[in-house]
This record gives structure tokens, sequence and C-alpha cells, in this order.
């Protein structure tokens, strides 16, 4: 540490001021002071630059944060406890709880959220979303029980608990419901006197020091500092400053820094960290030139695209005062959180007027300096401010008033600064203007409404000619201001938020006054962005529309919220709808003179208007003020003012016609683009009628529009407005002309099919326009019914999950649908599965309301809908017709809207219309003209009927509709009438689709005159149901016949689409998880099949896989088809290669050990895998089989496209070719090498005698002892004659024939290859003696996670492997046995001598692992694997293998036992051991007391045998399972019946199917004085005493498997864990994303430079650097803002994955958008683990990106 310091050490300096400095002495001469400011004054400006800032800070954050320790220590002593003794008058300890104790503390919690940290809303209880609960108040509340929401902090904002007007219900949590609160009481009173005085003094001195010194700007200043604060020996020394901005990439400081102050990347990065986090940093401290030289550098390396970075440099005495002003708040801020008095006190003393009268408090002067200060000085004074005034119910109106006063000034700053706006002081208003009461407090006496609507105002600048706001030729500046601008709409929004329920007459003034300043602002707007259509020529520039749109989305809910307070108050409404007449014919008169007036006449009907085409002429889709007219006049229905004060409202000023004109052109407009009229327009027109129907802009949009149709309509005669309609439509001359019954003939075909789209949407208008009822107010409904309308309508597209329904349907200003009040009602929740999402499913009461021309409907969904509801009612049985449903009653101010429906120009167009259809279209009409016609009279007659229905006497009813088409030739068109029209075309062939609905109609029609019949009303027929009663009996029986006919078709139709589901369904369930699928459905048939023949030899009882007397299947021939080439092949070692498409990945999922550091790929042996399994090697397979020929030719085909590729796009692939990577050609597995197919072991020669253990050891330890003779004498040169006695027919010379073909040959050595470079990351080298050591460590690594595997799912050893997991392990198991042939022999040979001396201790052989060190079941495959190559030169032609192999799984196994009683813990349990131990028991204890002896007191001493046993069995039981798939494998035994399925007391089958004494000690015993020796010399290795007595890893057995982390149920629990997580590298930090490790539960803060770790030369971020040691190289995390897993896998992949949190919905929120409450989902979670378990996570991401080529392109290794 010493080393890093300067030549000032700063606490030796100080050293002796510790000493003599006494804090008491210090207050006490203050006290007596005349002047008591001056004299802190002195004091600080003495010590402060001699505490703080002293000298460069390094880079490295460990001095840096040293450094801060030694500044707070300093400053605690030397500047604040005066202070605080001064304040106090006695010991500060002490003196502080006195305070407390006394203390009435307020009953607002005012908790300040941290970033990231949850926050609780109630849905039901809270006044607006922006009330909020910390998460420990939230818990002790009601609202817990309610519908909340949570969501995550930005940082900034307080809890809201205590505050009894941010809730309806439920104000205190229990903790802060404790609070006695009295009213109003004066809380400085509860002070001592003295002690308020004293107060009121320090925080003045202090804060206005902080004041002061935070606002200096000493560049306009002559002095160096303010006042009294001129160091007294001065020295010059200076920081170069640099200033955080929102303009310059993190990228762009590193990179400036590097060269500007010639630091490391590392300290650059560093520097730029804290930039961002504090808003400044000093980078270079020095003299003036030295520092200025840098400010240079960086300025002029940063002016080229921007504006500079800001730099500055600053004299160091200045930093100094200015870090303990900052200080000095926080201090402030920790004091008051002592005493309600006490914080009153410093609020009095923050607001009080300064010297400069009305704006010149310190709290002004800290706002109005805000966008001036840097972003960690606005923090700390930001958080005083919310920890003092807002607390403070008193202070905080009269803070509210002086913000509300500066606001427009506040905001202006704000257009001007580049810091986001959670860092500006603009941001408070959330905490005062959504106080219901403050907000009119400040709307009354500050007219805030209007002062906010004017300043938005007054920032949009840019306006045409007649005043309207225009943002075309927009730049980046504009769009960035525009941006900051819309925070006041924000603003504007809080205060309009909750709805007064009384009124002031004040009130009403302020808010008429505020309301015509918003209708000033949305003059702007009515008619912006103009459109005329673009003929000839392609419009060449896209123009501007976005701005224009975002200005309306953000408007929408003020102004719906005006409408709202508007309908609370009549007076307000009435004077509203004035303001707004007047103003929307001010808009009017703006409209050109120039169109001509014209008078059009059709059906006898006359109407004046002028000439206007929407296709030639200027048109616009912004008209906000006719639009909020058409909002207030839907409230004069609601409300009744309308009928009941008709005198006071200028109805007469109403002209219908100027009414519907704009609104009715934008209608027009749309109808014009979708019959593709304007496609030279461009995109930014189809974007823009997007919008006006998307459902964020719709209900000021186009549902206001068709309200004013509605409204003009039903002022004026129907007959006018719809030859208005046409007009506009550019329609009238088809229906005028004398002969339009006849077809309308033009020449152009285009012109025909445009005009053919153009009266599609104008019937469709007109649908609109008398059936669209659901608004309070236009009918007679209530807001729930035009919800659930909606819902009906949304799910009969399809069923829908609660996210899809709630994007659906509009949100209001508290994001609220009105959704939960009624789904139950409509719908019908299933729940989800293990994937996919819970659905709502409409109920199917409620088809009968589907409307089919539904106005919020895109043609898209009522395409669907019809294609849904029309399948719904053939499945039911029911005609296909979809009539119109009953509309509901209309409200009286838009009651002869109905007459629409019979006036006479509408009966001339369903004529005309009806008349063409006779004819079989030839383009000259079309079916969905005639449909929308159908619809049209469908909805007349049912309002006929309804009419009928509810009127008593025939006389009321004015509708008669039916009379009208039934009598012919009242209209100027004189053929037949529309009835007979309709009854022609009932039975015409070409309109079989249309059938059912005419005869619907036809019916109704009868039904109708029925009832107009019958004299009296009370006898109705229902319409659909039951038969007509004039219906003949030879009718009856077509019907039947009919309807079989029907219900056989229908059964058709159900199966075919049974079917069509079910394959959908199988192709999607395995889409996802195309492997899980596969295992399920195929549980294994080939290992069941293929090994367990029923046959004589598997129901026999010796049945065993191993040693000489074992069974094998060598007989079998092996065929497989190449799936490439489609030929069959046997498997053969001579013949033509056959391999298995693999992949082979690191694995630590059996780890026991992740903190072990991974081994040097070099210098790494792996001959023994140690117990704690830390690293393996993990081979899969998806079991597709190739001709080694077909897959080389296909590999190469994959490798000559990739080259081929542009080198931009090359890497751009899933996976990696250059690593060998490919996809299996058939299920697109990713792989990287394959396994050769090998053919089955020799069956054992049974005729040969079995050498028992001593005679084989014997035998050979001779044959090593012969080989290593041999392996030495070549250096010796000459053969010594007494060699070691070699066995007989022993030959060392001798060289195996290799037994397989070339072909095999390579594909042996191309798969010990990939085991290589994977296992070690190493480059291939054949020649490497580690080679086969690989090759068998994945084998038994890989056999060792499927036995875990098979355990923890409770599933039977044998037979429940899927075959491709089946095909792999036998292919594997065979492979390694036979890949020492590929190795030299003498390699192999020495392996063997090294692994048998683990066994059978050597003492030639040196570097001998204990036994505690050396996993046994990679100890005897490796055994096994490498005795083949000391026996191959065995000559005798005695077989003795499988003697060998059961031996040395004997020997093996009884190390294993010794290890287990080695490392096992008993705890002594007292039991009574009924009876006398078992021999098992009894051998346990012998075995133990025999270890005992060699190893003494390190052993526990046991004396319970019964405990020891189960110990020992249990431990071992794994190994036994492993070594029987092992053996099961290697020589392809079938195995036992009673392993093929699972349950308990296995243990006897398995231990004789191992050709094991099912009491395994009789191993030990029966080999006594063999082992005996062997057992001294394993505990006597100095190892074994080493690792029980220091500890460290041991592991014990069974090793338990490894899971996920438990995580909680609830996920806030998550959030808030990692709200408090903070950076481990940026001391105290928070970290930005915050992402959990689920394998080892570590929190890592993840995509963020400050965690960046260099990993193989290459910075990567925190979870790819994690990945490397947790996982190697594989990844499962949990992102916890986000709520998504991420799996990564190496440095270029990786993907995400839905996270195993779903809401009451069923459903994830990725990225918690929507806030619901999220719960962990068990089954989900375990699927995860089973993926992970499975080693299935490559293959995930594989098959990710493969699907979604984006996320290739993500820098994985970066998060
Ligand atoms: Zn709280
Ligand atoms: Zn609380
Ligand atoms: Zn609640
Ligand atoms: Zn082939
Ligand atoms: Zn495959
Ligand atoms: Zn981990
Ligand atoms: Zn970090």
């Amino acid at each position: 540490m010493a080393a890093a310091q300067s030549d000032r050490d700063p606490p030796s300096l100080l050293c002796s001021e510790f000493l003599h400095f006494s804090a008491k002495d210090t207050a006490l001469r203050w006290l007596a002071a005349v002047d008591l400011q001056q004299e802190v004054s002195n004091h600080l400006a003495v010590y402060v630059p001699r505490i703080l800032c002293l000298g460069p800070s390094g880079g490295s954050s460990r001095e840096e944060q040293w450094e801060e320790q030694q500044e707070d220590m300093a400053s605690q002593l030397l500047l604040l406890a005066p202070l605080e003794w001064l304040l106090l008058g006695e010991e500060p300890a002490t003196g502080l709880h006195l305070l407390q104790e006394n203390n009435q503390p307020s009953a607002l919690c005012g908790h300040v959220f941290k970033v990231g940290e949850p926050t609780y809303s109630c849905r039901e209880c809270a006044a607006d979303p922006t009330c909020v609960l910390c998460m420990k108040c939230f818990l002790g509340s009601i609202h817990k029980e309610h519908r909340y929401r949570m969501t995550t902090s930005g940082g900034g904002g307080f809890c809201d608990c205590g505050d009894a007007e941010a809730w309806k219900r439920g104000p205190y949590c229990q903790q802060h419901s404790l609070a006695p609160r009295e009213a109003e009481e004066d809380p400085v009173s509860v002070l001592p006197a003295d002690m308020a005085v004293r107060g009121f003094s320090i925080f003045s001195i202090i804060l206005k020091y902080a004041v002061d010194l935070l606002t200096w700007n000493q560049e306009n200043q002559e002095n160096l500092l303010p006042a009294g604060l001129e160091p007294p020996n001065r020295e010059d020394t200076y920081y170069c400053m640099l200033f955080n901005d929102e303009v310059h990439t993190y990228e762009q400081v590193i990179y400036t820094l590097q060269k500007a102050v010639n630091c490391s990347q590392k300290e650059a990065v560093s520097f730029a960290t804290t930039v961002d986090r504090d808003g400044r940093k000093s980078v270079r401290y020095g003299d003036f030139q030295f520092c200025d030289q840098a400010k240079s550098v960086i300025v002029r390396n940063t002016s080229r695209q921007s504006k500079p970075l800001r730099v500055q440099v600053m004299h160091s005495s200045v930093v100094a005062h200015q870090c303990f002003a900052l200080r000095a708040l926080s201090w402030l801020g920790q004091i008051i959180q002592y005493s309600d008095g006490l914080r009153r006190v410093l609020c009095e003393v923050g607001l009080q007027k300064g010297p400069e009268g009305e704006y010149s408090s310190l709290v002004d002067k800290l706002m109005l300096n805000d966008s001036k200060m840097w972003k960690g000085a606005r923090n700390i004074y930001h958080q005083l401010l919310m920890n003092s005034l807002l607390m403070d119910l008193k202070y905080k109106k009269i803070f509210a008033i002086q913000f509300a006063k500066n606001y427009r000034r506040l905001q202006t700053d704000f257009m001007e600064d580049d810091h986001e706006r959670v860092v500006s002081v603009t941001s408070l208003s959330v905490q005062l203007f959504t106080v219901p009461t403050m907000a009119r407090m400040l709307m009354v006496e500050e007219n805030l409404m209007t002062t906010i609507i004017r300043t938005f105002v007054d920032h949009l600048r840019h306006r045409d000619l007649q005043g309207r706001f225009q943002f075309d030729r927009y730049t980046a500046q504009q769009a960035f201001k525009f941006g900051r601008v819309q925070s006041l709409i924000g603003d504007l929004k809080y205060v309009l938020i909750s709805v007064p329920s009384e009124w002031s007459d004040q009130l009403r003034l302020k808010f008429l006054e505020g309301l015509d300043a918003f209708l000033e602002l949305l003059k702007c707007m009515q008619g912006m962005d103009p459109v005329v259509r673009q003929v000839g020529q392609h419009i060449e520039m896209e123009p501007e529309w976005e701005a224009a749109f975002t200005l309306q989305m953000k408007l929408t809910h003020i102004i719906s919220m005006i409408q709202e307070w508007c309908s609370t108050d009549e007076r307000v409404l009435i004077e509203a709808y004035r303001k707004c007449l007047s103003a929307l014919s001010h808009c009017h008169s703006g409209l050109p003179d120039g169109e001509q007036p014209i008078s059009l006449s059709v059906a006898g009907h006359c109407v004046e208007t002028f000439r206007y085409q929407v296709s030639q002429d200027k048109v616009s889709i912004h008209l906000p003020v006719c639009r909020l007219l058409a909002g207030l006049h839907v409230l004069l229905s609601r409300t009744e003012v309308a009928s009941r004060f008709p005198e006071q409202l200028p109805l007469g000023q109403l002209s219908p016609p100027l009414l519907i004109e704009l609104p009715l052109r934008c209608l027009v407009l749309c109808a014009q683009v979708h019959a593709g009229m304007w496609r030279r327009n461009g995109f930014s027109l189809i974007n823009q009628i997007y919008y006006y129907h998307n459902v964020k802009c719709r209900v000021e949009m186009f549902d206001k529009d068709i309200i004013m149709l509605q409204t003009g309509a039903a002022m004026m005669d129907p007959n006018h407005f719809l030859m208005i309609v046409l007009s506009r439509f550019e329609l009238f001359h088809i229906f005028s002309s004398a002969d339009c019954r006849k077809r309308y003939r033009e020449a152009n075909k285009d012109v025909v099919q445009q005009n053919n789209t153009l009266i599609e949407e104008m019937l469709h208008l007109i649908i609109m326009v008398v059936g669209e009822r659901y608004v309070s107010g236009v009918g007679q409904v209530e807001p729930s019914d035009e919800v659930r309308r909606e819902i009906i309508h949304q799910l009969s597209i399809r069923p829908m999950a609660h996210s899809e329904l709630v994007k659906a349907l509009p949100e209001n200003g508290n994001k609220e649908t009105g959704l939960e009040r009624v789904i139950d009602s409509v719908a019908s929740f299933k729940k989800p599965g293990v994937t996919g999402r819970g659905l709502y499913e409409l109920r199917p009461e409620w088809n009968k309301h589907f409307n089919l021309y539904f106005h919020h409907f895109s043609r898209a969904d009522q395409s669907k809908a019809e294609e849904a509801q029309r399948k719904l009612r053939r499945q039911n049985g029911e005609t296909t017709a979809l009539p119109p449903p009953a509309p509901p009653l209309l409200c009286p101010l838009f009651g002869s809207l109905v007459n629409l429906l019979q006036c006479d120009v509408l009966l001339a167009v369903e004529d005309a219309v009806l008349q063409w259809a006779v004819e079989p279209s030839g383009g000259g009409w079309t079916e969905s003209m005639l449909q929308r016609v159908l619809h049209l009279v469908g909805v007349a007659l049912l309002e006929e009927e309804q009419q009928l229905e509810s009127s008593s006497r025939d006389d009321d009813i004015t509708f008669n509709y039916s009379c009208k088409i039934t009598r012919p030739g009242e209209a100027p068109s004189t053929s037949g009438s529309a009835m007979a029209l309709l009854e022609s075309l009932q039975n015409a062939p070409h309109l079989e689709v249309h059938k059912d609905m005419i005869t619907w109609i036809l019916k109704m029609v009868a039904n109708i005159k029925t009832m107009r019949e019958q004299t009296s009303s009370t006898f109705t027929v229902p319409v659909c149901q039951g038969q007509g009663p004039e219906e003949t009996v030879r009718d009856k029986d077509k019907a039947e016949r009919k309807r079989k006919a029907e219900m056989a078709r229908l059964r058709r139709e159900k199966i075919m689409a049974q079917m069509s589901e079910m394959q959908k369904h199988f192709i999607n369930e395995n889409k996802e998880l195309f492997q899980q699928s596969l295992e399920e459905l195929e549980v294994s048939t080939s290992a069941a099949v293929d090994n367990s023949p029923p046959s004589s030899e598997s129901t026999c009882a010796a049945q065993v896989c191993v040693g000489p007397r074992r069974v094998g299947g060598a007989k079998r021939r092996q065929l497989v088809t190449c799936i490439l080439c489609q030929e069959e092949q046997e498997v053969r070692g001579q013949g033509r290669a056959m391999v298995l498409a693999a992949f082979i990945q690191r694995s630590t999922v059996l780890s026991k050990n992740r903190r072990c550091n991974l081994p040097d790929p070099e210098r790494h042996d792996p001959l023994f895998m140690d117990p704690a399994l830390s690293l393996g090697i993990h081979t899969a397979s998806c079991g597709h089989i190739m001709h080694a020929t077909c897959w080389q030719r296909y590999f190469e085909a994959v490798q000559l496209k990739e080259q081929r590729r542009q080198q931009r796009l090359r890497g751009h692939t899933s996976y990696d070719v250059e690593n060998g990577e490919f996809l299996c050609p058939l299920c697109e597995c990713l792989s990287n090498t394959v396994i050769p197919l090998l053919p089955h072991t020799h069956t054992p020669d049974y005729r040969v005698d079995h050498p028992c253990l001593e005679a084989w050891l014997k035998m050979t330890n001779q044959q090593i002892a012969a080989l290593r003779s041999a392996q030495r004498k070549p250096s010796d040169g000459v053969a010594e004659g007494a060699g070691p006695a070699v066995p007989e027919g022993f030959r060392v010379d001798f060289t195996p024939q290799n037994p397989f073909s070339s072909s095999v040959r390579e594909m042996i050595t191309t798969f010990s290859m990939s085991t290589y470079k994977v296992g070690l990351k190493l480059n291939p080298n054949e020649q490497d003696h580690r080679v086969p050591v690989l090759s068998w460590s994945t084998c038994a690594y890989t056999i060792q996670s499927i036995e875990r595997l098979l355990m923890e799912e409770d599933r039977p050893l044998f037979g429940s492997l899927p075959c491709r997991q089946d095909d792999c392990l036998s292919s594997l198991t065979r492979f390694s046995s036979a890949c020492w042939n590929a190795a030299p022999p003498t390699t192999v040979q020495s392996h063997f001598i090294r692994l048998l001396a683990a066994l059978v201790p050597d003492s030639q052989v040196e570097n001998n692992l204990s036994i505690l060190d050396i996993d046994m079941f990679h100890l005897l495959v490796y055994n096994v694997m490498s005795y083949s190559s000391v026996h191959s030169l065995d000559q005798s032609g005695l077989r003795v293998v499988d003697s060998a192999h059961l031996h040395l799984l004997h020997l093996v196994t009884v190390a294993h036992l010794v290890q287990i009683l080695l490392t096992s813990t008993t705890e002594e349990v007292c039991m009574d051991q009924d009876g006398g131990a078992s021999e098992e028991e009894e051998l346990t204890c012998q075995l133990y007391n025999t270890l005992r002896k060699h190893l003494g007191s390190v052993l526990p001493e046991v004396t319970s045998g019964w405990q020891l046993f189960r110990c020992l069995k249990a431990g071992i039981l794994p190994f036994l399972r492993a070594a029987a798939l092992f053996f099961h494998y290697l020589n392809s035994t079938a195995p036992p019946a009673d392993l093929l399925v699972a349950g308990p007391g296995q243990w006897e089958v398995l231990c004789s199917f191992l050709n094991l004494p099912s009491n395994l000690l009789q191993l030990h015993q029966t080999h006594h004085t063999l082992l005996e020796p062997l057992i001294h010399r394993w505990c006597c290795h100095p190892g074994v005493r080493q690792t029980l007595q220091v500890g460290g890893v041991i592991v014990r057995f069974p090793r338990e498997s490894n899971q996920l982390i438990q995580l909680p149920e609830d996920y806030s629990v998550l959030i808030n864990q990692a709200s408090s997580f903070t950076c481990p590298r940026s001391g105290g930090d928070k970290s930005r994303a915050p992402t959990l490790c689920l394998v080892c539960g570590s929190m890592l803060c993840s995509q963020s430079y400050c965690c960046q770790t260099e990993v193989d030369g290459e910075d990567v971020g925190a979870c790819t650097a994690h990945t490397s040691t947790c996982g190697a190289g594989l990844g499962l995390f949990l992102r916890v803002r986000e709520s998504q897993v991420l799996f990564v896998a190496g440095k270029t992949k990786g993907c995400f994955y839905p996270p195993p949190y779903l809401d009451d919905y069923g459903e994830t929120d990725q990225g918690l958008k929507r806030g619901n409450p999220l719960h962990l989902c068990s089954d989900r979670y375990r699927k995860i683990e089973r993926l992970w378990r499975q080693h299935g996570i490559a293959e995930v991401i594989g098959h990710a990106q493969e699907a979604n080529q984006t996320l290739v392109a993500i820098d994985w290794q970066h998060l």
C-alpha cells in the first residue's frame, strides 16, 4: 500500500490534528462566538482542503475505496462532529438517541426507492398508478390480498404508505398505522426551545454553504471560492474534471480518455463508469497547464461528430469544498431522520426567502441551478428534498407552490439539459401533482393547468402558415427536444388523473381557462400533416408522420380525462361544449372558400353541398377539435344535460353538414387507401391509417369520428346524410343514374374494382353509423357492456391469453381496461401446461352477440372471426348465417339514427346491389357488397321487431321497413320489390354461401308480418328456432334428409379437423422441445427390443454381464440404414464405416466442486478423475446413422457453403463450421463429431479356465515386469539374459493386428481427436499420449451422468432410455474399448500400469494418488479399457480377458468400499438393535475397524454396524449401477427382467448381474490375505491422512445429484434481492443487469463494462466469465430485471428461454412489462433443470438460433 501513496500522506499529516482536536471544545468556542457563520466558515476554509481531494485518485477501485474511507473518517471527526455537538449540546450519540426517543415519527413511510427495487401498486385502491408501496409496507398492507401490480423502480420516488390521499382504502401498513397522529401539531414545539434556535442557525449556515458551492461557477467569479472560504495558505493544484452527458457513448469516452490522459484501458473504463454514475470524475491532477492539456485533447477528440464532452479544469480546493458540500447535505438528511421537529426547521430554512426576494430561497436557488449541476450533486440534493420537504405535509404544500411558480423556468432549463429526466428536478412533479388536493390547489392558486399547457405549446415552435404544428423536416435536435417536451404531458396527466368530486367556482374558472389553453393546443393540431393523393409518380420522400402521432398518442389520455372532468359538472360541461364548438367553427372558417356549392338529387331527394374530392384535395387525419366535440356531445346525451337544459346549449349553432364533413373525409381517405387509390403515397400514409384504427389511438380518433357521423346523421334528414356520404365516397354518379339497377358498367377494370371496394367500405360505414351503439350516451348501455362487447369479439377470433386481450383493449389513464370486471362473465379460463400459456375461451352462450361488422375488427380479424364462427355453427349443427345481433336501444339524442335504415336513398342502394346480384358477378359487384346489404337489411328487420315487441299498440310504430321492402315500386326504381328479389336470390346457385342468411331474412320478414297481423303484441314467434307453421310434410322430409347429409359431412369434417389438429399439436410441441418429446414418445424401443428377447438367457437366474460366464449378444447382426443415401449396411469391423452424429461438450453438471480452477491444458494429466467430478466430457447423439463417406461429403459441402458466403455474413450461423460443428442432416440437431459404429464384443471362450484373483494378479504383475524390461531394453542396447520371468505365451514384441478397416480406423481417429480437442481445449495432436484417456473419459462420464438421470427420475436402469441415448452409449462404449488400437501400444500399456498401481500399489510407479483422490468408476472403466493392450500380447490362446474384467471389478469395488467407509459420516444414533447384528453388519464393522487400526483417531469410532452398512450400501449403489450399464453396453448382455422396471429391492439382481456376491463384504472376506496388505497400503498413503485431517473438499458417497438452485415462490423476492445487489467491482454501485446463476446461485453484474473480465485474451461480460468456471463454458441464468432465462454456451452462442415464473393468467412476463404478480411454476423450473441435467442446453440454443436468426447476431459474450 505504501508504495502507492504520494509523498503527502494525508493521515500522517492530520495525525497530530486528530490528537489535539476536540469537537466539543470547538463547538463551545463557536457557541460563544459573535458571528457563528464566520467561525464555521473559517473552520471549513482551513480543514476542508486539507482533508478532501488530495492528489490523484488512482484508477484502482481498492485504492479509491481506501482513500474514501480516510476522507470519511476525517470529515466526520474534524468537520461534522463539532456541528453535531453544537446542535445537540451534548455527546452526539446520546443526543441523537434522545432526540429519536422523543420524536413522534411521521406516518409517512417515505422510503426512497433504489434502482430496480420492486414497487407495488394496488389496482383496486390506489388513487392512481403512481401511488406505490415499498415491499415492506406492501407485505404489511391489506393490498397484498387485492389485485395488485408489481414493477421495478427506475430509481427516485418514494413509498406512499401513510398518505391518506394516495389510497382509496388502507392507506397505512401495519407498521405505519401505529404512529399516533395529532392533527397538525407543530413538531418544532416538541423540541427543546434552544435546540430549535441552534438548529435554525446551523442549518442555515450549512445549507447556504452547500448551496453556494454546488451552484458555484468559478469561471464567472473574481474569487476562487465564495467569501470567507479562501484557503489561508493557497497551494495551486488542479483537477481536470470530466462531466457526464447523454450524447457520448461509453466507447467514445473510454477511447478518448486513453488518448488524452494516457491511461490503461482498465483505468479508462473505471473513469468512464464513475463519470456515468456520479456525473463527473477527475481524470488528471497537477498544475494548471498539465490539466489544461488533457482538457484540450479531450475536447478536440470529441468535438467531431457532436458537441464536445464537457471538461473543466478546477482548482483542487473548489473540488474539495464541493465534495464536502455533498457530504454536508447527506449529513443534513441523516440528522433530520431523527426528529420531525428538526426536519421542519430545515424545511423552514430551505424555503425562507433570501435577500433578493421572491425566488431567492435556498431551495429555489438549487432548483433553478439544477440543470447546471452534475448528476451526483443533483441526486444528493433531490434525495434531501424528498427526505425533508416532501415528508412534511405543511412544507410540501409550500414547496409545491414554489415548484409551480418556477415551473416554466425549470422546464425550459430541462429542455437544454442533456441529462435524463430522472436526474432532473422536474421529475419531482410526480410527487407533488399526483396528490389530488395539491393538484387542485395548484390549479386554483397557480393556474397550473394553463401553465403546463402554455409551456408545452411554447416549446413546440414549428408551425405552418395556418399556425398548425409542422413536424416535417424534423431534425435530430428537434426530435430530442420533442421527446423532452412530452414529459410535460405527463405532468398534465398527473394533474388531471383524479377527477374532482366537488367543484368550486374558482376551480371551474381555472379549469375552463386551462381548457381554453388546451383548445389552442388542439387547434394547432387540427388539420396538421395534410396529405394529397399522389397520381402518376410515386412520392419522392416519405413524409414525417410519427411526431404528429406521438403527440396524438400522448394526448389521448388527456383528452379522455378532460371529458371525464366535464362529465362531473353540468356547468363545466355546457361551457366546455360552447368553447369547443366555437374552436371548431374557428377551424372551419379556415377552410378554403374555393369549394363550389353543388346540389345533389336522387330518389326524389335533394341536398345542397359543395364540391370536394378526397382524391384530389388536401385531407388530414388529425382532427382533435372535432373529436373532442364529439366526445362532449356524447356526454351531453349521457348526462341528459341536453334534454334538461336545451336552452343553455348552442345547439342552434350546430350545422350538421359541417360537423360530419371532416370526419367523413378522414373515413373516406381510409376507404380509398383500402381501395388502392393512394398507393403512390408510400408507407407513411399506410402507417397513419394503421394508427388511426389502432387500440392506442382509436378512442380519440376513429371511434370519435364514427360518433361525429352519428351525431350529424341523427340531426339531419337521413337521405341528405346519405347523399353527402355517397358524394364524398365519389360514388354518387353510380347510384344516382336512372338505370343504376342495371349493373354499373365501366370500361376500366381497375376503376370498377376500386369502386367495388369503395361501395363495400361505404356500406360498412353505414353499418357502423347505425349499428355501433355500445358507447354509453349513444346507446343505452353501461361502460362495462362496452368492454364486454370488445372481449366477445376478440374471443370470437380465437381463444386468447390475458395479455393478448389486454393489448386489444384501450387502457385508460390508470392503465386499466376494465377487463377483469367482465371477463369471467363471458369467458372460461383454460390453464396452461408446461409450455404455452393460459387461454380464455368465449362461453358459447355469448356467440349470438357476434357482429361480423364489429367496428374494431381489422380486415384480417374479420375474416378470421367469420371463419371461426361459421365453423363453430356448423359444428353445432346450426345454420351458418351470421345475422346481426340485436342492437341496444339508442339514447334519445341519437334516436333518429334508425331512420337511416329505412330512408329512400339507402333502400335505393340496397335495391341496386340486390338487383346486380341476380346475375353472377363478372366483376361488376362483389359478394362482400351483397353480404353487407344483407346485414343492413337484417339490422333494419331487428329494429322493427324490437319496436314491435316493445310497443303495445300498432300505431306507435314509426318503423315499417318490412312494408317498404315488400311493396314494389314505391321508390322511383320500378321493377319488383326487394323482397321479391331476395326470394329469387335464395335459390340462386351462385349465391350458395349467402343462402342461410337470405333464408334468415325471409323468415324474419314472415315473422314480423305475423307480429303485425296479431293485434295483441303478446305473442311473438322466435326467429331462428322452430319451424314455420306452414311448413309441409314434404318439406320436413327434405329437411330431414338434408340434416342427415349435413351430419355426415360434419362428422367427416370433424375427423379431418381433429387429425390436422393433432398433427399441428405434434409439430408445435416438438418444435420447442424436439428432444424431450422424442424421449417420451419412443421410450426406448431399441433397448427393449434389441436386448431383451425373453429368451432362455434372460430368464436364466445367473445372467451376468461381466466375467468368464457372461452372456454375450455378439451373434446378432447389426443392420443399419444410412440417413443420407438410404442404403442398408451391416456394421462390421472390416466393412465400410458407419457413424453416428454426435455432440461432445465439457460438463460440470455432476461437479461437486465448482470452485476449482480449470486445468492447464498443456500439463493436465487426465488419467485419474477426481472424485468431485469437477470437469467431465459429455457425449450425446441424436442417434442418426450415416456412412462415414456420406457424412464426409455432407460436411465438406457445409464447409464449402460457409466459405462461399460473403465475409460479413460468415459466422452468422447457429453452428461453427471451423470448430467442426454441423447440424444433423436429418433432425438439425447440433453436432460436432461422429462416433463410429463397431461390432459386438466376442462371446467369451467358456472352455478356458478362470484364473483366481491371486493367480491373475501374479500373472499380470509378471507381464508388467516383462513390459517394463522390454521398454528399458532398447535404451540399454544389449539384451540381458536374466530378464524377469515371462508368462507363457506372452510376447512383448508382438504387434497385434488391427482388426479394423482403414475407413473405420479413420473414424476412430476422428472421434478420438474430437474428445481430445473439446476435453483439453487443445489443437488435435494424434501423438499425445492422453488421446485414449480422453476417449475413455467421455465414455465413463456419459454413463455416470445417465445413471444419475435415471436415478433422479426414478426410471428403471434398463429399457427406459430413448433409442438415441441407448445407441449413443453402446457405440460410445464399444468405441472406447477399441480406441487403444489407434494409439501406440506402449502408451496404453503404461497407462494400464499406472492405473493398476492405484489399486495394487507398485513401488516403481511414482506420483501415486491416494484412493480418496480417485473416482472409482472412472478407474474401473480405464482399467478395463487399457487392459486390452496388455492382453493383446498374450498369445497363449487363453482368452482370460473376461476374467481380468471381473477381477478388476472386484478390486475396484473393494477399493470403493474402503473409500466410502473412510469418508462416511455416521452420526451415532442410539438405536435398539433387536437381535444380533447381521453377517453384513459384522463384516462391515470388521473392515471399518481394520481401517481404524491403520489410521487411528482420524476415523471416528463407530459402534453401529447397522448404520455403517447402510451407509456403505447407499454409497456404492451408483457405482454398481454405472458398472452394470458399462458392462451391459461393452458386452452386449441383455439385462435381467427385474432391472427393466423401476422399484426398490433390486440390489440382489444388480449384484448378480455384475457377478458380485450380494453381500459385497464377502469380496473382502474371501480374498482376505491378498487384500489385507493392499488395504494397509491404501490407508497409509499420506494423502489419505492429510485429506481426512485437513478437510478440504471431502467427497462423500453417494454423491448427491446437483440441482439448480432453489428459487423463491414470489418473484418480487428475487427482484428485491437483486435490487440490493451491488456490483462487486465498482464499490457499492447498483448493478444494472443483476443476473442470477441458476447452477450455483451467484448473482452477477451482467452486461456492463465494470464487470468485464479477460478470458482467453478477450474481454467478456460477467455471465460468460462466470460460465467458464462454473459451467465449463455453459451457463443458465435468470436475468432478474427482465424475468428471462438466459442460456449461454461458449462465447458466441446463447438464447433466451421463458422463465419459470407465471402470473395468475398462466403467462410469463418477459421484460416485466405487465406487472402482474409472478409466481414460481415448479413444473417449468423442473423442465429447465432436466434440460440441464440431460446436457440439452447447447441443443436448445442451437434450435433457437436456427429458428431465429437475429439471435445469432447478439454479442452473447458481453452479457
Ligand atoms: Zn414503505
Ligand atoms: Zn408503511
Ligand atoms: Zn388494495
Ligand atoms: Zn450413405
Ligand atoms: Zn439427427
Ligand atoms: Zn454459477
Ligand atoms: Zn459490475
